[in-house]
């Protein structure tokens, strides 16, 4: 038989290896014809009497990403055409048998009376995942790149192919559980610590391997089918299952408030499928995943966290006309906290870096860093020490700007100084070869005046990263006034490059994502200003899907360097300036009682060495004696702290500094974790209606003040009763010459 996606070789011992290699495609995904040829493939090996069992690998670099998340997309859009038209429980049953399907051939591949073994090659996640776990063994190559996962939580969906079954008949219960809820991605030897692999081998020897499990006698009757059969999770009624469940529901509420129904329904799942027989908890466990792929928060998180991520890390807003740059050598002022950072994520990417400092010394302490991250890495055996020693050998440390000769590209990262930024950019551009671009990576400086420091404007950008910048998948660049093409494609090429995602946004204070940060952190501390028990902020923060409550931010931040921009503000605005209980309480804080915030371990919270912080007990004396904690509604604090930091970002895109939709999503997500459940700031407020959201800024603008007035932008729209992906959407984005106002 010939498959459109496969290959089935079958050798001498009847063992049949089917080899996953999509023709066109990098990676192997799930798409409707792939199932196709899966249900093919099942049904033909069933038949074939001399086949005895299987081995299921890939001829990709990885063994596959998962769904094609645009397939449930798919189905979901003929799910709302069929239900308009009338027919809601046709829609309902298409929608749920469509959403089984991979489900259902996976059970019929587990049942078929022949063993299949899974030769994991390399990265496998979500339904690839499940399709392991769904045959009788599996097998991984040792290579460090290998990573096995079920990401689905994380787009606002779960495992739905029977993940949450058959991991929890094979894991303990813990561990397990930890493994559905966060997403994460386990190596090789990590899978096989927790039951999920069985054995894991040089690349060389995978099918070997997994054909002689078959020949060795592996039982193609899974453990779960078996009459008696305990979950090593334990039975639900059970006194170690009573010990269990309490505490992972309570730990369940404090990890995500309840505001993702995908890790809801892993919950269910998991607790009313383990009490069922396999195919039951099966048809379980597809109604949750039918219910869940229709709730407003998956399709927010798929459109920002799949499909515009995708969009902009493929280079979305990058210049078409612009050819494409082969980045060999970028260079790093500064080789401090940022500087390091960005010189670790260059050459990880593969590209050479020279580090420059004030002298040697600092240079190379920032390489250090490099060295301290890498050594961890191969410490705990996710990298190897070749890769290491080929890591530190692209750092190159120098005091001579004279090494800058051949840099495509160069970064800033010197002391948020103007004097000092402008002697480094003078310096650096003295030696730069034509074409190179210099960026510098200011969080609060416009890029535009930087620029007047340069000879070349043209080729001068802001590339701010974010901290630490080995984690956080941002990169924000910034276009000056005069800021060309060359060196957006230049910018968007190298983010690429180092993997990491990029919005592009026009040049104004504060870019972006810091100006709506400090509005959180600035709402947080009006609420305390307001008679909010400091615990309660907090709190709501977490509540409302923050990582962090606005105190604990304003800690990290410091804040010293929020007393300064309030005096600025305040300085600025002169007799217009109306003080109020956020200037009170920072002055206190910072110029009367000297806490800078976690910098110098006294802010909001106390710090203590070796200990866990906690909030500072005479807080009150800053503050007054807070109001009774239920005098306040916990729904409108929670409301309060996005609606603010939603409608800033409305303001930023009425002014042109931010001009695409998508960017304000993802940034505001992956930038400052705004409630990822919600899809990011503006879907926060398409969700909800324009209308309503404009009724909510009205409401509050009257009980707490201006600062919640609605900009002009929001009111248009919702008088046309329009939305921002409707009116700015794909396609309606503005061209990038749509320079700031
Ligand atoms: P830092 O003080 O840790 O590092 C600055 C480095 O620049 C030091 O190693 C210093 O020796 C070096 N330096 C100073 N003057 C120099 C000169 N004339 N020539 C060569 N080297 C010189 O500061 P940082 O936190 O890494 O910040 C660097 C830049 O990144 C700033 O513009 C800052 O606003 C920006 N930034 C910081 C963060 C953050 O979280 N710290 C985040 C985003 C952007």
């Amino acid at each position: 038989m010939a498959y459109k996606n496969f290959t089935l070789e079958t050798d001498a011992d009847g063992i049949a290896l089917v080899t996953w290699d999509m023709p066109d495609r990098s990676m192997n995904v799930f798409t409707i014809d792939v199932m196709d040829d899966l249900e093919q493939i099942i049904a033909d090996v069933t038949a074939d009497e001399a086949i005895k069992g299987v081995v299921v690998t890939s001829g990709k670099e990885g063994f596959s990403g998962g769904a094609d998340l645009t397939m449930l997309d798919g189905l979901l859009r003929s799910y709302h055409a069929e239900r308009k038209s009338g027919d809601v429980e046709a829609a309902a049953k298409a929608l749920f048998d469509g959403s089984r399907r991979l489900s259902l051939l996976y059970r019929r591949l587990e049942t078929c009376g022949k063993p299949w073994v899974a030769a994991i090659n390399g990265t496998c996640m979500g339904g690839a995942t499940e399709l392991a776990l769904a045959c009788h063994a599996r097998v991984a190559s040792d290579s460090d790149k290998l990573k096995i996962g079920l990401p689905e939580v994380k787009v606002g969906l779960f495992p739905g192919a029977g993940g949450t079954q058959r991991v929890m008949r094979m894991c303990e219960a813990q561990a397990g559980l930890q493994f559905l809820l966060q997403g994460r991605q386990l190596g090789g030897k990590q899978a096989k610590g927790m039951k999920l692999i069985d054995d894991v081998v040089p690349g060389d020897a995978l099918v070997a391997t997994a054909k002689s499990l078959i020949t060795a006698g592996l039982d193609p009757v899974q453990p779960w089918d078996k009459k008696g059969f305990k979950p090593p999770a334990g039975r639900i009624y059970s006194p170690q299952g009573f010990q269990f469940w309490p505490a992972a529901n309570a730990i369940y509420r404090r990890e995500t408030f309840d505001n993702y129904p995908g890790a809801r329904a892993i919950m269910q799942s998991v607790y009313e499928g383990l009490q069922l027989p396999m195919d039951l908890a099966l048809q379980v466990e597809s109604r949750y995943f039918a219910h869940v792929l229709q709730s407003p928060e998956a399709a927010a998180m798929i459109r920002s966290l799949f499909v515009s991520m995708q969009e902009l890390n493929k280079g979305a807003r990058r210049p078409e006309a612009e050819p494409a740059n082969t980045i060999a050598k970028v260079g790093i002022l500064g080789a401090g906290f940022m500087g390091a950072g960005v010189a670790f994520v260059t050459a990880k990417a593969g590209i050479d870096v020279v580090l420059l400092d004030r002298d040697m010394a600092a240079a190379e302490k920032g390489k250090a860093h490099s060295d301290e991250l890498i050594s961890k890495q191969v410490k705990r055996g996710r990298a190897t020490p070749e890769a290491r020693e080929a890591l530190l050998a692209r750092i190159q440390p120098t005091d001579d700007y004279a090494d800058l000769k051949d840099c495509d590209l160069v970064i800033e990262a010197v002391f948020e100084d103007r004097e000092v930024k402008k002697g480094v950019t003078e310096a650096a551009e003295a030696q730069m070869k034509s074409g190179a671009i210099f960026a510098s990576n200011t969080s609060t400086l416009p890029i535009t005046s930087l620029a007047q420091a340069s000879k070349r404007p043209k080729d001068f950008i802001g590339i701010h990263f974010f901290s630490p910048v080995d984690k956080m998948m941002l990169v924000e660049v910034i276009l000056g006034k005069k800021t060309g093409d060359s060196a957006l494609a230049m910018a968007l090429d190298y983010i690429r490059a180092i993997k990491k995602t990029p919005i592009v946004v026009n040049d104004a204070r504060g870019f972006y994502t810091s100006r709506v940060v400090m509005t959180y952190i600035r709402e947080g501390l009006l609420m305390l200003g307001d008679g909010v028990p400091a615990a309660m902020v907090e709190n709501v923060g977490r509540m409302a899907g923050m990582p962090v409550g606005p105190l604990t931010l304003a800690d990290e931040v410091a804040l010293d360097l929020a007393w300064k921009i309030v005096s600025a503000t305040r300085k600025d605005m002169g007799d217009k300036y109306v003080a109020g209980p956020l200037d009170h309480i920072l002055e206190e804080m910072v110029v009367k009682r000297e806490r800078f915030g976690r910098k110098n371990a006294k802010g909001f919270f106390d710090y203590p060495e070796g200990g866990k912080k906690h909030l500072w007990p005479a807080l009150t004396d800053v503050t007054g004696a807070p109001k009774a904690a239920d005098s306040f509604d916990v729904e409108e604090l929670k409301q309060r702290l996005l609606v603010m930091q939603a409608l800033e970002t409305a303001r930023i895109f009425e002014e042109k500094v931010l001009t695409d939709v998508r960017e304000a999503d993802v940034g505001s997500i992956l930038g400052f974790g705004f409630a990822p459940f919600t899809g990011g700031t503006l879907s926060y407020i398409d969700g909800m209606g324009t209308q309503t959201f404009l009724d909510l800024c009205k409401a509050f603008t009257k009980k707490y003040g201006p600062r919640f007035k609605p900009n002009k932008l929001l009111r248009e729209m919702a008088q046309n009763g329009e939305t921002f992906y409707g009116r700015f959407g794909k396609g309606a984005g503005q061209a990038r010459s749509d320079k700031a106002a």
